[in-house]
């Protein structure tokens, strides 16, 4: 079997604010095509651990590297890593004076200088695959939180990202509307985009993940197939986690 291409490493990343230690020693290799769900408690520091992988956090110790080259605490290059790291947010982050189309073509156009011309074919296509070609003349404010979720989701891939981040995107939608993002990204997973999950979605979790990776109190503690994490998990830390969502771990 050929050796499979790592887009993202990891190495022996600390993060601190302050005196505060809020990621220790965190090691994680994400290859192309894999999906990679990262649980644990509130606060143990998923989304911070997103935030150093796309830049917007300096780490004190450790690399980041993005297919070799290393991205970590490189603010002249930050820019760069941005267009290739794409990141969606809870707060979807739209410009509400943009039609949603215009919200797309934004960072394409400003940031690649790709040509309008083919970015409208691409940002229709993927309007239209997310079931939202209807809406690309609409403005934010005309759209449910759902659709404006998918949206964000649309304006990532439009940059041609080589890893995409999601930091618990359906946590502030009504819970019919979860449904409609989960599935997008579920899509996302079955045509080999390479993804970096947080979420509070355990069943979808299970669904969506070729790997989960636990942490707790700023340590990666379980690095285990969905399977495994679900039905057995290692330490008693992610058997106490499991139990708060109720997620019965014999099913
Ligand atoms: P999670 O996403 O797992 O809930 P976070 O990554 O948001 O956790 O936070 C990890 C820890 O870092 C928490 O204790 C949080 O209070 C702290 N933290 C997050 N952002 C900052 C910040 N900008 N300044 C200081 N502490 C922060």
């Amino acid at each position: 079997m050929s050796k499979k291409e790592k887009i993202l490493e990891i190495k022996h990343l600390k993060k601190n604010y302050d005196d505060t230690v809020v990621l220790n020693d965190i090691n994680i290799d994400v290859c192309k095509g894999e999906v990679v769900v990262i649980l644990g408690p509130s606060g143990c520091g998923k989304s911070t651990l997103l935030r150093c992988i796309n830049g917007l956090e300096t780490i004190q110790e450790g690399e980041i590297y993005l297919s070799g080259e290393k991205i970590s605490n490189q603010d002249k290059k930050m820019h760069l890593v941005r267009q290739k790291v794409g990141m969606v947010f809870q707060s979807y982050d739209l410009f509400p004076h943009l039609t949603i189309l215009d919200n797309i073509l934004l960072g394409p156009m400003k940031a690649q200088h790709r040509e309008k011309k083919e970015v409208v074919v691409e940002a229709e296509k993927l309007l239209e695959r997310v079931g939202l070609l209807d809406k690309k003349n609409a403005y934010p404010r005309q759209l449910s939180g759902g659709q404006k979720q998918r949206v964000a989701i649309v304006r990532a891939l439009c940059m041609h990202p080589q890893v995409m981040l999601f930091d618990e995107i359906t946590a502030a939608l009504d819970p019919e509307m979860v449904r409609e993002v989960l599935d997008v990204m579920l899509e996302l997973a079955k045509e080999g985009s390479t993804m970096v999950i947080v979420t509070h979605e355990m069943q979808f979790a299970r669904a969506i993940a070729d790997r989960i990776i636990f942490l707790d109190s700023s340590k990666l503690v379980e690095e285990s197939s969905p399977e495994e994490f679900f039905t057995t998990p290692k330490t008693e830390r992610a058997k106490q986690f499991l139990n708060v969502f109720d997620f019965d771990i014999a099913k």
